[in-house]
């Protein structure tokens, strides 16, 4: 094993009076818990940015320029000069040559230890050569005492905590914590490199790795610490991932302990075919394959007693809706209750239209409805709808996630739709499932029209003791998401995927064009819209600032408008009022309103398929499935459609080659896979993940891009050890997880 090199106390280090020590402990406690910093095995965790070499004393003569040295020398001069500013000026010498030491701010104390004659070791990058070396601040401490056998650790702090408090305090957290193996024996990780000591190959176990990276024997070779891809830093992220997939599964694990009502399709009472039946009839078009194949598959879950946790993933236009109505309707049949969640009201709004045009005249046979519930409603169409909801009327339930909120009493959810479920929040989609347990909890369906046989698991009777209940879900997403994010921070839910378009779409031509032909962009613009098409104008995304993104907005309206005589050009942007935003929708979907522009708010969802050309200003700034999504608003009728994406160029006319290289993939694929996977090379998983990552990161170490062979290492453990080391389970998701996995599983 890597001899785990001896930490030596750093005895320079003044000792500061006993009064400051204690203030600035206390001070420093406060910062350790800011940065997470709480149980020994976070600080442990608490890995270097950088390092030091204080391992050895470099002569002066071999100081090379440039050379961050360590040297250690005596004082043979001090003065302060004030010219050309006042400075410290220090010259020292060692048996092989001299140096100037220069200081620009410094204490009289500083001035004591810089005393002629004093021995000092010297931490610094020198400049110049033979003739004139020297040094800007350097670190320096009285000589003696032991060199330290390892590099020194630079870890990322706050203010309020030193680096020489964070060393001895990780020194302390390594000494103390319990890092004894939780992999069971032989199911090591499969690094790419072993390391290798008097020809011993061997791999690293957690508490080598971690003392390493700490402290690393001078050796190393740095590259391979900075690019993680050192045995060490491999066990690491090993161990890290294995902890996620432990968790996930865990959590599978646990929903399939729990009951859900059992959903077929029914006839009804009197006798008419099954609700699902009766929507594929009315539908005016027939499903694709791949809407036929997934939707089999949520039959199939909804058929057992046990919650789904599906991840329905279609590109954009693929046909998710439809699909879920359907799952819908087996609920409704057996006269349980559905929900269905969308982020933003528009799209929600979208969704209603859709239901009640689909469903409302089959459920008003069945004296049912559908009901809607947003947050700006009017308290006296709201306080109708929560009644249609608690009597169980409402057979499904439409709109945003006023949906959850607290008055709302279901009389008996068994089905939950999460539209776009990446962009709630992880804390929304924690109180959904707390919610939804609620709601299913209520009561058995309506006239209880379930067949005889145990669908009312709450009777116990074949199911043995009563067990908790929880609705099933379906979460929807139009973000494709690649198999590596699918795998891992998705490991505890199923994936459906429709990898197919409805027929007769024609393919969406995609053009890149600089900001300064936007005269041309306009011109083709008026051609669409004579010819009775609808385009959107999609205006620049501008971080963090709201405000400029409407200024742009407003000013485009204007400038289009003038543009565009005769012809009625709309304004939507999120910071309208709702009734606002409703009625411009409403005259773009009806094709009164020939050109939309927008801030990115019609980024979910909506659905007009005369539009025929879509316009993206400042392409360079959206992110690569961001433009993939917004693309897909149109192309969704027969007529060839077009995406312009226009890139601002600099002043010689150029635009960064790495945006416009990437923005070319825009133009070369339209598979939101391929799209997605390059955009997870770029720009790392965050795009996908939305809330599901924010606040902590949940992968501190692994990455998802390169780290492929340990994520599916693993996959394939993690069951493993569930069933075979249940107790070593416990202990590795307890160390890596703590608190957290609560929120892996939202
Ligand atoms: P998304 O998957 O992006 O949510 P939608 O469900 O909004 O897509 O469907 C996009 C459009 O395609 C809608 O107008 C929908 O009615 C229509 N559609 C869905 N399935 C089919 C199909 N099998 N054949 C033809 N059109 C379909
Ligand atoms: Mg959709």
């Amino acid at each position: 094993m890597p001899a785990a090199p001896k930490i030596v106390p750093r005895a320079a280090a003044p000792a500061p009076a006993l009064s400051a020590a204690k203030g600035g402990a206390s001070m420093a406690q406060k910062a350790l818990q800011k940065l997470g910093l709480r149980r020994d095995i976070d600080l442990a965790l608490h890995l270097p940015l950088r390092y030091e070499d204080e391992t050895r004393i470099t002569p002066l003569a071999n100081a090379r320029d440039g050379q961050m040295v360590q040297i250690e020398a005596t004082v043979t001069a001090s003065e302060i000069q004030l010219r050309p500013r006042r400075q410290l000026l220090v010259q020292v010498e060692d048996d092989t040559g001299s140096c100037e030491l220069r200081f620009f701010s410094f204490y009289p104390s500083h001035q004591k230890t810089l005393a002629v004659g004093a021995r000092l070791r010297i931490r610094g990058e020198v400049k110049g050569g033979f003739w004139g070396r020297q040094m800007m601040h350097p670190a320096f401490r009285v000589a003696g005492g032991e060199l330290p056998a390892a590099l020194t650790p630079v870890y990322p702090t706050t203010a309020g905590l030193p680096q020489p408090y964070l060393r001895r305090a990780v020194v302390g957290a390594l000494s103390r914590v319990d890092l004894s193996d939780t992999l069971p024996s032989g199911c090591e990780p499969p690094v790419t490199q072993v390391y290798s000591q008097n020809g011993l190959q061997r791999l690293f176990s957690l508490r080598e790795a971690l003392t390493f990276l700490h402290h690393p024997t001078p050796d190393v070779a740095l590259s391979t610490l900075e690019d993680h891809s050192h045995p060490a830093w491999q066990r690491l992220k090993a161990e890290e991932l294995l902890a996620q997939q432990l968790s996930q599964q865990q959590s599978r694990r646990a929903r399939d302990m729990l009951r859900a009502p059992v959903l077929r399709a029914q006839k009804a009472a009197d006798g008419a075919l099954p609700l699902h039946e009766q929507l594929l009839a009315v539908l005016p078009f027939s499903l694709t394959s791949a809407q036929r194949r997934v939707g089999e598959e949520i039959a199939a879950d909804l058929a057992r007693a046990v919650p789904m946790h599906r991840l329905l993933q279609g590109d954009v236009g693929s046909g998710k809706t439809v699909v879920s109505a359907l799952a819908a309707c087996l609920a409704m049949d057996a006269g349980w209750q559905c929900a269905l969640m969308a982020p933003t009201e528009i799209l929600a709004e979208q969704h209603f239209a859709k239901m009640i045009g689909w469903l409302e005249p089959l459920l008003a046979a069945r004296g049912r409805r559908v009901a809607w519930l947003v947050g700006g409603q009017k308290k006296k169409e709201r306080t109708a709808m929560l009644a249609l909801v608690a009597s169980g009327e409402a057979a499904l339930v439409v709109g945003t996630h006023a949906v959850i909120q607290e008055q709302v009493q279901f009389k008996n959810l068994a089905l939950a739709i999460i539209d776009e479920q990446h962009r709630f929040g992880v804390a929304q989609r924690l109180a959904l499932r707390q919610k939804l347990a609620a709601g299913v909890a209520a009561g058995p369906p309506q006239g209880d029209a379930a067949p005889s046989g145990g669908s009312d698991p709450r009777s116990g009777g074949a199911w043995g003791p009563v067990v908790a209940m929880e609705p099933h879900m379906l979460m929807m997403s139009a973000t494709p998401i690649p198999r590596t994010l699918a795998m891992s921070y998705y490991a505890d839910l199923d994936v459906s995927v429709i990898d197919e378009l409805p027929p007769g779409r024609t393919p969406i031509v995609t053009k890149l064009i600089a900001d300064s032909r936007k005269d041309e962009v306009i011109a083709r613009i008026g051609a669409q819209v004579a010819a009775g098409r609808q385009v959107y104008w999609v205006c620049p995304l501008i971080e963090e600032s709201e405000a400029l993104d409407l200024s742009n907005a407003t000013a485009t309206h204007a400038d289009l408008s003038e543009a565009l005589p005769g012809y009625m050009v709309g304004l939507l942007h999120s910071r309208m009022p709702t009734a606002e935003k409703k009625a411009v929708m409403a005259l773009f979907t009806s094709g009164q309103m020939g050109v939309l522009v927008s801030t990115t708010v019609i980024e979910v969802g909506v659905d007009v398929p005369n539009a025929s050309l879509m316009v993206i200003e400042h392409a360079e700034r959206f992110g690569l499935s961001q433009l993939h999504q917004l693309r897909g608003r149109v192309g969704r009728g027969a007529a060839a459609s077009a995406c312009v994406l226009l890139y601002a160029t600099n002043d010689s006319g150029r635009v960064g080659e790495t945006a416009k290289e990437r923005l070319r993939a825009m133009a070369e694929t339209n598979d939101g896979f391929e799209i997605a996977r390059r955009d997870l090379e770029i720009r790392g998983p965050g795009e996908f993940l939305g809330a599901r990552q924010s606040g902590d990161a949940l992968l501190r170490f692994a990455d998802l891009a390169t780290d492929t062979h340990l994520l599916e290492w693993a996959r394939e453990l993690a069951p493993q050890m569930l069933d075979r080391h249940p107790e070593l389970a416990a202990r590795h998701v307890a160390r890596w997880l703590g608190g957290k996995s609560d929120y892996l599983k939202a």
